[in-house]
C-alpha cells in the first residue's frame, strides 16, 4: 500500500476513498497452496481487463502487480494464502464529484488460505439454500468485473442462516440460477456439466473446471440452469478460489440425489488439488 509493506493492523483506506463510499474499486483473489500461485495469469488477466472497463490506471504493469503479490506472500511467510489485489477509484484532492479527479488507489494483502467449506463440510456438502433475491442484472453492473456488489450476496446469506442453511444460491432476472456469495455453480445430470452461462463472474475456477473436463472427456456446457434443473441434479458443487470444487448435498433441507457426494465431484476435486503442483498451472513464490 502507498509503496510500502505493511503488517495487516496497519493496512488503513481513506473513509473519502470511492471505493469504501460507493463500491467502486475492483478487486482479484488468487490463491497459494504449498508455496505456489494457483493459475496466477488468469487472475492477472481478469484483474487488468477490469480495471480497463472501469476507467482506472494504475502505475504498475503486469509484472509489477505480479511481484508486488510474491512479495506480499513472502514477507507473509503463508505457503498457503488467499491473496487480493485492490484498485479503488480513490479520493478526489479537491472533494470533486467528478470521478475522473479521483486518484486511483492500487493496494494488495496476502492472509491465510479460507475456504467457503470447512474440512466437515467438504466431506459431507454443503447445505444450500435456494434465495429469491435476485443478482443485480449484468445490464447495470458488469459482472465480468470483479466487484465488491454483495448487498444481494449477503441478503441470500442471511436468507440462509434463516432457513438452516450454510449458504445460499441466488437467482437472475429469470429466475433461473445464478451464483452464490463468492462462488459459481454446477450440475451435474447423466454425467454432463451445465453452469450459469450469464449474469455471473467468470470464476477462474469454473474455468478450470472446464479446463479439467477438456482434459478428461467430460461433457460440460454453459447454458440456462433452472432452479428445477439444480433440485433434479445428480449432483450439484460450487466452485471459488476460497476453497476450489466443493459439493453441495442438500438444497432447502432436500437431499440432492442421495444426499451423498457424488463421484464427479469427487473425481474432479483430486484433479483440481492435483494441479496445484503441476508448473503449468502453477508457480512457486519467491520466498527469500
Ligand atoms: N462469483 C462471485 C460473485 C465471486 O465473488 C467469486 C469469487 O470471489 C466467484 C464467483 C468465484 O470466482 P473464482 O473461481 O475466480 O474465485
Amino acid at each position: 500500500m502507498d509503496s510500502q509493506y505493511l503488517p495487516m493492523s496497519e493496512a488503513k483506506i481513506s473513509v473519502l476513498d470511492w471505493g469504501f463510499l460507493h463500491s467502486d474499486a475492483t478487486y482479484d483473489t488468487v490463491h497459494i497452496w504449498g508455496g505456489r500461485f494457483f493459475r496466477l495469469d488468469l487472475h492477472l488477466d481478469r484483474f487488468f481487463a477490469g480495471l480497463e472497463k472501469l476507467r482506472m490506471t494504475i502505475p504498475f504493469d503486469r509484472n509489477g502487480v505480479a511481484e508486488i503479490l510474491h512479495n506480499c506472500v513472502a514477507l507473509s511467510g503463508h505457503r498457503s494464502s488467499y491473496v487480493e489485489m485492490i484498485c479503488t477509484r480513490g479520493a478526489s484532492p479537491t472533494f470533486s464529484r467528478d470521478p475522473r479527479d479521483a486518484v486511483n488507489r492500487f493496494m494488495a494483502f496476502a492472509i491465510p488460505y479460507g475456504s467457503v467449506a470447512d474440512a466437515e463440510q467438504m466431506q459431507r456438502g454443503l447445505h444450500v439454500a435456494i434465495s429469491q433475491t435476485v443478482r443485480i442484472p449484468a445490464a447495470s453492473v458488469d459482472p465480468s468485473i470483479k466487484n465488491y456488489h454483495w448487498l444481494d450476496l449477503v441478503r441470500g446469506l442471511f436468507d440462509a442462516y434463516d432457513r438452516n442453511a450454510e449458504t445460499a444460491l441466488i437467482l437472475d432476472t429469470a429466475g433461473n440460477v445464478a451464483e452464490g456469495p463468492g462462488f459459481n455453480v454446477f450440475i451435474v445430470r447423466d454425467g454432463a456439466l451445465t453452469t450459469p452461462a450469464t449474469g455471473v463472474l467468470p470464476g477462474i475456477t469454473r474455468r478450470t473446471v472446464f479446463d479439467l473436463c477438456a482434459e478428461q472427456g467430460i461433457p460440460v456446457t454453459a447454458g440456462e440452469v433452472s432452479v428445477d434443473a439444480l433440485r433434479k441434479a445428480d449432483e450439484v458443487f460450487i466452485t471459488s478460489t476460497a476453497g476450489g470444487i466443493m459439493p453441495v448435498t442438500a438444497l432447502d433441507g432436500q437431499p440432492v440425489a442421495d444426499g451423498k457426494v457424488g463421484p464427479v465431484t469427487m473425481r474432479l476435486t483430486a484433479l483440481y488439488w492435483e494441479k496445484h503442483a503441476d508448473p503449468a498451472w502453477s508457480t512457486p513464490v519467491r520466498y527469500p
